[in-house]
């Protein structure tokens, strides 16, 4: 018998892997542990989402901000097609009666923040989403999230607990 729970959040890349980001800021020795813990606890299925960044210019990288990342030639276009990508898969998994709890990013990144300046990525992506008027709660990874030291993940549990934040 088929055990799925057809329950999905969408993760930026190195919620599960920090060895795709730019050098001096990782936060853990691999992944974001007590989120992914989290979200594993409640049989929710994570859909990794690439690193562009990591894929772009690889780990040896210079920290660059949102203006560099937005006037680096290609990245956008880059971004853009990663995030038709994503958008493709979060329609299969709609049509096929799958809950999609939202989409995880990384509050202040140049590619993957959400709220206030939006990274480059995800500009592309819910600009994707909103053109076809998908909405999809949403939720970031704070700055303050540090593996290994006491984190209020309360607005995490809120979210995969389906209250909207
Ligand atoms: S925030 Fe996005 S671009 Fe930056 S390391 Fe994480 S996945 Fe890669």
């Amino acid at each position: 018998m088929d055990k799925r729970e057809k329950r999905i959040v969408f993760l930026c890349h190195c919620i599960l892997n920090q060895n795709t980001v730019v050098e001096p800021l990782a936060r853990a020795k691999g992944g974001y542990n007590q989120i992914i813990y989290e979200i594993i606890k409640r049989d929710i299925g994570i859909h990794q989402m690439i690193c562009p960044e990591f894929e772009f210019l690889g780990p040896s990288r210079k920290p660059m901000n949102y203006d560099e990342y937005d006037a680096l030639e290609g990245f956008r276009q880059k971004c853009q097609k990663e995030a038709l990508k994503v958008y493709e898969n979060i329609k299969k998994y709609l049509e096929n009666d799958y809950k999609i709890i939202g989409i995880i990013g990384i509050n202040e990144s140049p590619t993957c923040s959400i709220s206030g300046q939006r990274g480059v990525y995800m500009e592309e992506l819910f600009k994707i989403l909103e053109d076809r008027d998908i909405k999809l709660p949403s939720i970031e990874v704070s700055t303050k999230y540090m593996e290994d030291e006491q984190n209020d993940l309360k607005i995490l549990i809120d979210f995969l607990n389906g209250q909207e934040p």
